[in-house]
């Protein structure tokens, strides 16, 4: 099959030793075969995207494949119960990364009967592509070569530029690492299956599957399973053992000729390329219905029995490592290979999607490196890198702190691959301060991102301030306008101009409620209905006389019936005698009244009234 294609070459690149036949002795340990740990840890977030909601609590039963972490959005993935068994707890567990940070995690007591959920295939062929994509969201499939992009929004690709190739990665170029390897042998007929989805999805015109040629049983196997599906549109290609090999763009390049620049990604030049773990993954999800729970990992280094196991997510990894027999000597694990891995910061920490491999080490396996040596700028860095860049510079800049200089010289295209790292005589760990420079420009990123959501918030603020202001400010306005006017009304009314028939009827209202109010308890005025109609008719103003006297003489009637109802009768005899006494009678009195005064004086002067 190679002899009919012309392959390519990448620059750069190294060959160390592969340390992979170890493991590859023995076919995968069958998820079967594995007891169940003690506890399973699922980390909510496992994928590149949005974390996903978290859908039980403690002391939820949970059935194996149950859905405990729903997608947020449509970038992000789902994550799904193990195996049946109790929820513990819902709370932030260490995560399997080398920073030793803490992620929202579901601890799941197992129950022992491992009953799954009811598992429908989906008739793929007969639903929407969209349905076909959401279905493999909420089945929790990601990319497995390590990226963990979830897969459903990578067969999306294809729609501004027509995709012309299918590019699956079957090179595991990695030292140790051979859980791809396995799999192509073992499993090979369902990731032509998936394959047969993902091409479907995307519409591309032919199949490629790059494995390195150091995988023979791996090739033998695709190509058997693709002679027995008849379809000869897929082709396994051999390609050179050369790391890093299984880098999406180097296989691209490798595979078609086709250079992807900087800044550029595959799907413009019509070219997709997912792994082969993730192909399986698909046909699991699509045409058994089983979520994404397990993969298969390769348990190498300071072990008795370097193997491949299938293994559910979650599982503690020192539990997994125990079952290769755990040998003395181990100070720690890597998960992924000696070039691209991390070093883990406990031993307890779970399997998760993008665990493609852990590594026991011990000083006997990893020596500790030389110590760092200053910078000779000998150059063998820049011709090991893969995607031409200058990894000198960029360590220089990012020594530095001057991240906006690392940029410039595309950090970001560097893929972590370490081979720059590999080669240098200053054993200077290159790729570490790549990491560093990267993980501060991501940081000071989501400084700025919150600092700028800040700065948008005050300004909202700012400006609600304003607007109430100057609201009140107006409604003030208004009341001061409407007070003005009132008081230009009333002025109106109080000025001596000929009264309008307005003004009369308020004074008329006025003088009826006075004429109705008490004056005192039982006496009323008098009604309007009483008084008469010309006089409630008539302005305030100077009364004419002759009104005036009639009113003083019913003033003067209303006094007299008081003074009569209060029983003051006796006094009348009096005033009358007074106004009827004579000019004799009235004399008489005086000279009485004077005779009385005199007798009073001479009693006052008398020395008996002086003696004490
Ligand atoms: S290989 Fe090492 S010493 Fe040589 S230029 Fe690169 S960083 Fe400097
Ligand atoms: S780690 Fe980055 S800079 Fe170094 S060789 Fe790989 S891609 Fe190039």
């Amino acid at each position: 099959m190679n002899a009919l294609r012309r392959l390519f070459s990448f620059n750069g690149g190294v060959k160390p030793e592969t340390h992979k036949h170890a493991s590859t002795r023995e076919p995968i340990v069958p998820l079967a075969d594995l007891p169940l740990p003690p506890v399973f840890v699922v980390p909510l977030h496992q994928s590149v995207g949005g974390m996903p909601t978290p859908l039980v609590s403690a002391g939820d039963r949970v059935l194996k494949g149950q859905r405990i972490g729903g997608a947020d959005g449509n970038f992000s993935s789902a994550v799904h119960a193990p195996t049946s068994g109790l929820v513990r707890a819902v709370e932030p567990r260490t995560m399997a990364h080398t920073s030793g940070l803490t992620l929202l995690s579901v601890v799941i007591e197992p129950d022992g009967r491992d009953e799954w959920m009811p598992t429908p295939p989906l008739d793929w062929r007969a639903m929407e592509p969209d349905a076909v994509r959401s279905w493999l969201r909420d089945a929790g499939v990601v990319g497995l070569g390590g990226a963990v992009f979830p897969s459903h929004m990578k067969l999306r690709a294809g729609r501004a530029t027509p995709l012309r190739t299918l590019v699956i990665n079957g090179a595991e170029c990695e030292p140790f690492i051979t859980c791809d390897d396995l799999l192509m042998r073992e499993r090979a007929a369902a990731i032509l299956g998936g394959i047969a989805i993902m091409r479907e999805l995307l519409g591309a015109a032919e199949v490629l599957i790059g494995v390195e040629d150091n995988k023979p049983e791996a090739i033998a196997s695709l190509r058997a399973a693709c002679a027995a599906r008849g379809d000869a549109t897929i082709q396994t290609v051999a390609v050179p053992t050369r790391y890093p090999a299984g880098g999406a763009k180097q296989l691209i390049r490798v595979l078609t000729g086709i250079e992807v620049p900087h800044g550029r990604r595959s799907t413009d030049y019509g070219v997709q390329c997912f792994n082969v773990g993730t192909a399986h993954a698909i046909q699991q999800a699509i045409e058994l219905g089983r979520p994404l729970i397990s993969r298969i990992v390769t348990v190498a280094g300071n072990v008795a029995s370097p193997r491949n196991y299938e293994v559910l997510f979650g599982t503690p990894m020192d539990f997994l490592v125990r079952q290769a027999g755990l040998l003395e000597g181990t100070t720690g694990f890597i998960m992924g290979g000696p070039m691209m891995g991390y070093r883990m910061p406990a031993l307890d920490v779970p399997v998760i999607k993008a665990t493609n491999c852990i590594i026991a080490s011990s000083p006997a396996l990893f020596a500790p490196p030389p110590p760092e040596m200053p910078c000779i700028r000998c150059g063998e860095c820049a011709r090991a890198c893969p995607t031409d860049l200058q990894p000198f510079e960029m360590y220089w800049h990012a020594r530095a702190r001057n991240f906006g200089k690392v940029q410039e010289y595309n950090l970001f295209d560097c893929i972590e691959c370490g081979c720059c790292s590999f080669v240098c005589p200053s054993h200077i760990p290159l790729v570490d301060y790549y990491r560093f420079a990267k993980t501060e420009i991501w940081d000071r990123e989501r400084k700025k991102e919150s600092a700028d959501e800040a700065r948008v918030r005050f300004e909202a603020r700012n400006e609600r301030i304003e607007r109430e202001k100057r609201e009140k400010s107006e409604k003030l306005a208004a009341r001061t306008s409407a007070a003005r006017a009132q008081a230009s009304v009333a002025d109106a009314a109080d000025a001596p101009a000929a009264p309008g028939p307005d003004r009369q009827a308020l004074v008329a209202a006025a003088l009826a409620r006075a004429q109705a109010a008490p004056t005192a308890p039982g006496e009323a005025r008098a009604t309007p209905a009483a008084a008469p109609p010309e006089e409630t008719a008539t302005p305030p103003g100077p009364t004419a006389p002759a009104d005036k006297n009639a009113l003083i003489e019913a003033a003067i009637a209303r006094a007299k019936a008081r003074k009569e109802a209060a029983g003051d009768a006796p006094a009348a005899p009096a005033a009358t005698a007074r106004k009827e006494r004579s000019p004799e009678e009235k004399q008489a009195l005086i000279d009485a009244a004077i005779a009385r005064a005199r007798e009073k004086k001479q009693a006052a002067d008398s020395p008996d009234k002086e003696a004490p």
